[in-house]
């Protein structure tokens, strides 16, 4: 749900989207994990922290050097994005929120009796954290798992990492995961182990 509300925000549109989370918990955001650095990922936290305190953010290593670049190729990024998207009122945002932890390989987090297990990935992008929550068995794949496999990039960006996205996929089955939640779709219940298998062999047979 947030990532469809930061989705809408990078458009301009507007959403009511955290209406439905704090019908849902009242509760402070106190800490956000960053599955990438992509834009419609890293905005749904703004109106949280607006109308609550600061979170703690974790990310990969290489997401604020995403940001960074974003910022030195603000013009590029929109002209091709507008393009890409047909979305002509389309802006590149200049401003960022920067993790407050960052990791290189991997990375254990405990909250509220919880433990986040991230790991380091590359696939759609290189700043890409695997999650995992044991208690729940519990599989966050961020943008690793997008439904259909693999978008290697275009000819204007940046390619992407297929085969490391093969690797990320396999380890992901091997997690043994009951419930995914992927970044983009339907969460997944019961058979997610099944569904990275299929996911990965189909990308080897194309590969
Ligand atoms: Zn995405």
């Amino acid at each position: 749900m947030i990532e469809e509300y930061a989705d809408r925000v990078w458009r301009g549109e507007s959403d009511d989207s955290i209406v439905d989370v704090r019908a849902w918990s009242r509760a402070p955001l106190t800490t956000a994990f960053y599955s990438h650095g992509h834009i419609d990922h890293v905005f749904g936290l703004g109106p949280f922290e607006e109308s609550g305190p600061r979170a703690t953010v974790h990310a990969h290593e290489a997401v604020g050097d995403r940001f960074r670049r974003y910022v030195l190729t603000n013009g590029y990024n929109a002209v091709i994005n507008q393009r890409q998207f047909q979305a002509d009122g389309l802006r590149w945002p200049t401003e960022y929120r920067h993790p407050d932890v960052t990791y290189r390989d991997a990375l254990t987090v405990r909250r509220a009796g919880l433990t986040f297990e991230l790991t380091h990935a590359k696939g759609e992008t290189d700043d890409a954290t695997i999650g995992y929550v044991p208690e729940h068995r519990l599989l966050l794949p961020g943008d690793l798992f997008i439904w259909v496999t693999p978008n290697c990039g275009n000819p204007q960006k940046v390619q992407r990492y297929p085969r490391e996205w093969v690797h990320a996929l396999h380890r992901m089955a091997a997690m043994d995961a009951e419930i995914m939640l992927p970044s983009h779709g339907a969460p997944v219940f019961g058979m997610a182990r099944g569904v990275f298998a299929r996911a990965a062999a189909e990308s080897r047979k194309r590969s």
